[in-house]
């Protein structure tokens, strides 16, 4: 496993698992498969209402808490003081823990006041019910405003070949902070793509996991591949034995889009 470092010396594995959209028996079946597999990071959120099924995989497990890197997402409708803190609390129970190693703002609010927001989280913290905060589909400015209220470790956000994130990668990378891409798969289009069909071919690789292997070689990039078939959830963390070339990490940056994203919301805020 790769790990970003953190200067608090917390360790993110730099492969995580995505779970959104996966419930019930397939999400407890596929967590399963991927924590025995060796995957460490599990992303999930309030409103993936998945909480309670990621909380039973990992608590029949025998992989002590602290060797997981747990990430929750609060939603977007409770992000005021009381119910942000009601619905951490909710998740912890949910997910039979004491505290998630990462919470995030699922997606900006502008009708709850972000510094409210933020000193809940603090309160969170300062309790030792979190770890370590971030945000989620924060655009560069927003996310700068947050970082001048508490210490934000993470902004995740859409990211894959076809979506041009530099601007958002730059600001990032001039502070102790990662990205952790979501969808990195594209949702299933990086398969159908013939520059990356080619490149696959070339290094006996399917396209998911050369695409996987270049995100995960960028600075302060973390990936979270979702997949609910266990053949997937292998492929996906097969990915540690090989290195792509630097002429085809160009040839996949050049895929890059500002028009390649494919989760816009109407609630979404500009995106940089
Ligand atoms: P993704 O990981 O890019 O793609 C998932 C799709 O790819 C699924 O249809 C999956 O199929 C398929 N797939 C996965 N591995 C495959 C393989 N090896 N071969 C062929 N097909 C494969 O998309 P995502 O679920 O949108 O994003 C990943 C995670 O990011 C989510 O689960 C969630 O945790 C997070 N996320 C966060 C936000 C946010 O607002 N913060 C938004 C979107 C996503 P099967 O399921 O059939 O295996």
């Amino acid at each position: 496993m790769q790990y970003y470092h953190l200067k608090n010396g917390v360790k993110v594995p730099k492969l995580g698992f995505g779970t959104w959209l996966i419930k019930g028996k397939s999400c407890i079946q596929a967590l399963s498969a991927a924590l025995e597999i060796g995957y460490r990071h599990i992303d999930t959120a309030q409103i993936y209402e998945n909480e309670s099924e990621i909380g039973e995989a990992l608590s029949t497990s025998n992989i002590a808490r602290k060797d997981i890197f747990l990430v929750t997402k609060v939603w977007r409708d409770s992000l005021r003081s009381k119910a942000l803190i009601k619905s951490t609390e909710e998740s912890l129970k949910k997910l039979k823990t004491d505290y998630v190693d990462l919470l995030l703002i699922h997606w900006p609010n502008l009708l709850a006041p972000l510094k409210e927001t933020l000193s809940a989280m603090r309160y969170l913290q300062d309790n030792r019910m979190v770890r370590l905060l971030g945000v989620s589909n924060f655009p560069v400015e927003l996310m700068k405003m947050a970082q001048q209220e508490v210490e934000i470790v993470c902004n995740q956000v859409e990211y894959h070949p076809f979506l041009d994130q530099s601007v958002l990668l730059r600001s990032i990378r001039g502070n102790d902070m990662f990205l952790t891409a979501y969808s990195p798969l594209a949702r299933g289009r990086v398969f159908k793509n013939p520059v990356i069909q080619k490149m696959a071919k070339k290094y006996n690789k399917t396209a998911g996991q050369v695409v996987l292997r270049w995100l995960l070689d960028q600075d302060n990039v973390v990936a979270i591949p979702k997949a609910s078939k266990p053949k997937h959830v292998k492929s996906n963390f097969d990915v540690f034995d090989f290195k792509i070339s630097s002429t085809d990490r160009l040839v996949l940056a050049s895929l890059r889009s500002t028009k390649g994203r494919l989760v816009d919301p109407n609630w979404a805020m500009e995106w940089d």
